[in-house]
């Protein structure tokens, strides 16, 4: 086994059947042996810095009914919200002021925001903040909204791809949604000049070795700029609530396999992972993350914005955050940069 994270450190690749052995024959030792290769290669293109991205969740609306998602259509207990234009560039002010100079808009699928209102929306962002990037991260579009949006000053663009093999992207969506046509916009996305970003639910309800085994062959493939992992966690109203939530432990091998797999990615600590365990953001930082995703959404919205049960950091101001953030990080040995935090390097 300690073979395989071998050659997996010096060729950034291993097969299919090689990576899901590895997944099933994981132990405490191989773990450890992993993280601290994964940490060597992250120092040698990021050094100590963690780059933070200013979460601004500015809808919790959604035409989608993804199984395992909070904020589906059919959960009729959501308060729903949407925050305008002016909600969204004062969180942006905020978080500039913060020391924040990359903004991720993320929503659920939101008809209300047409092209033309978030093509307004993006344009007044990059004019007012022209030294940041942004993010959207909200869902499937058709290639010419992503490119409306690209043209109108989007940077980048974060699309989980959920789970790459298709008969399992089923069991955790309604049918009106398919794996391939998640996978047709990241390869738009990716044509039109994003630095893109995808990713998938760690320990998500049917998941097997041989699927995660699947997710590294889709990444490798993809070579995104950046990767997105988290443990599911149950949510308690929808189809899904009585499903096991993902490990920390098995959140943590991953995120040191996909740093071994594309040494040049931003890989974020995800707030899920700090969701399961307390000092869970610190350890994925330990394990090869290299980048935090604060929320600066107004305190009055974030509970609203509840993907799954218990989600931490819906209480405190933005200041608060990124202060207790800067702590947690500066005690495994990182420091948080201002900075927009570009890929070392594009992957081709
Ligand atoms: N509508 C956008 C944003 C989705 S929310 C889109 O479709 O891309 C961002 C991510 O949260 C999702 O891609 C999913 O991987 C994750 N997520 C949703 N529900 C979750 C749950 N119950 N547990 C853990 N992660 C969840």
């Amino acid at each position: 086994m300690k073979k395989l994270i071998d050659k997996l450190y010096e060729t950034g690749s291993l097969d299919q059947s090689e990576y899901s052995e590895l997944i099933s024959g994981r132990n405490y030792e191989l773990s450890q042996y992993l993280f601290s290769l994964a940490r060597e290669v992250r120092k040698r293109y990021y050094g100590e810095k963690v780059y933070i991205r200013g979460l601004i969740e500015y809808t919790n609306y959604c035409k989608n009914d993804c199984y395992y998602c909070g904020i589906r259509r059919s959960n009729k207990n959501v308060s729903r919200y949407r925050l305008d234009r002016d909600d969204i560039l004062a969180c942006c002010k905020e978080g500039y002021e913060l020391g924040f100079r990359t903004f991720v808009l993320q929503g659920g699928e939101d008809p209300y925001f047409t092209d033309e209102r978030m093509c307004d929306i993006i344009s007044r962002i990059k004019d007012g903040y022209p030294d940041c990037a942004l993010t959207l991260s909200i869902g499937e579009k058709s290639r010419e909204s992503y490119r409306a949006f690209f043209d109108a000053g989007a940077d980048r663009y974060l699309l989980r791809h959920e789970t790459a093999d298709s008969a399992h992207y089923g069991k955790l969506h309604p049918d009106e949604l398919s794996s391939d046509n998640r996978k047709r916009c990241l390869y738009d996305l990716k044509e039109i000049g994003y630095q893109v970003g995808t990713g998938f639910m760690v320990g998500s309800p049917y998941q097997t070795a041989e699927n995660l085994a699947k997710d590294m062959m889709f990444i490798k493939e993809l070579k995104p700029s950046m990767v997105g992992i988290g443990p599911f966690i149950p949510h308690k109203d929808t189809p899904f609530a009585d499903k096991p939530s993902g490990t920390l432990e098995l959140t943590l091998f991953m995120l040191g396999l996909i740093r071994l797999t594309l040494p040049y990615a931003l890989i974020p600590s995800t707030t899920a992972l700090g969701t399961i365990a307390p000092n869970g953001r610190e350890l994925g930082l330990k394990a090869g993350a290299n980048v935090i995703m604060p929320n600066l959404s107004p305190v009055e919205v974030r509970k609203k914005y509840m993907l799954y049960d218990n989600k931490i950091c819906t209480g405190e101001e933005s200041a608060q955050c990124i202060q207790c953030l800067k702590n947690r990080v500066s005690s495994v040995g990182y420091e948080i940069v201002t900075d927009r935090g570009d890929a070392a390097r594009a992957e081709d």
